[in-house]
């Protein structure tokens, strides 16, 4: 189903790539379908390195265990006229949840990227690391939860205690942990044990992505 914009299709019409894809932004308002495109681009990306190693995954018509799903939107601002807001505000925040990936349209925008590359600090911050973070918190649920979670609690700490939401108020309140650089793969890991692991994940693909390259270019050739 193709949400927002009205454009209903027919998913069995799409490739196992593009099925996976929910919503889509109104390509009505300029720019939107350059972004949409480099959304699609990072997210192909992403799941040719998934199928590369072996991942498994799944969409909602292959009936998959947890269907992996994504959606592309943005802020909808009220419509004004004069002291009367027309329609409802809705705020579009980057995350998973239950196997949905949602993409705040935004981050396809260079410009505003970079500007919250340098809100938050971050020593980088592209799209392709969004997907490969966000589908770090995917396998976090359907590899670990209810069937490793000893094993992960003693790498990656509790994630119980303490909850995510005190986490993250202690997090926006202090900052990351002091000395983090020494322990953990960036200060936003230091947050909660599930954005070390997502963030770790994220960058192990990274890493997987940059060999992968190179072997393709025969800059390297990898053992196997
Ligand atoms: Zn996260």
């Amino acid at each position: 189903m193709i949400e927002n914009t009205g454009q209903e299709q027919d998913a069995t019409n799409l490739c196992d790539y593009c099925q996976l894809t929910e919503t889509i932004p109104d390509l009505s308002v300029a720019g939107n379908l350059q972004k949409w495109y480099d959304l699609e681009v990072a997210k192909r990306r992403l799941l040719y390195l998934l199928d590369n190693l072996g991942l498994p995954y799944g969409s909602q018509m292959e009936q998959f265990v947890l269907p992996l799903s994504f959606d592309f939107k943005e802020d909808i601002q009220p419509v004004r006229w004069g002291s009367i807001k027309i329609g409802k505000e809705e705020k579009v925040f980057t995350g998973h949840a239950d196997g949905k990936i949602t993409i705040n349209l935004r981050e396809a925008d260079p410009v505003e990227r970079e500007k919250l590359r340098v809100a938050f600090g971050e020593t980088q911050r592209t799209l392709i690391g969004h997907f490969r973070h966000e589908v770090g918190h995917y396998y976090w649920q359907l590899l670990v939860q209810g069937k490793d979670e000893q094993s992960y609690k003693a790498m990656f700490g509790d994630h119980e205690s303490p909850t995510y939401s005190e986490a993250l108020d202690l997090y926006y309140k202090n900052g990351p942990k002091l000395n983090w650089q020494e322990s953990f793969i960036s200060a936003y890991a230091t947050m909660h044990s599930w954005e070390d692991f997502a963030e770790t994940w994220g960058t192990y693909l990274d890493m997987y992505a940059v060999l992968d390259t190179a072997e393709n270019t025969e800059l390297l050739e990898m053992p196997g």
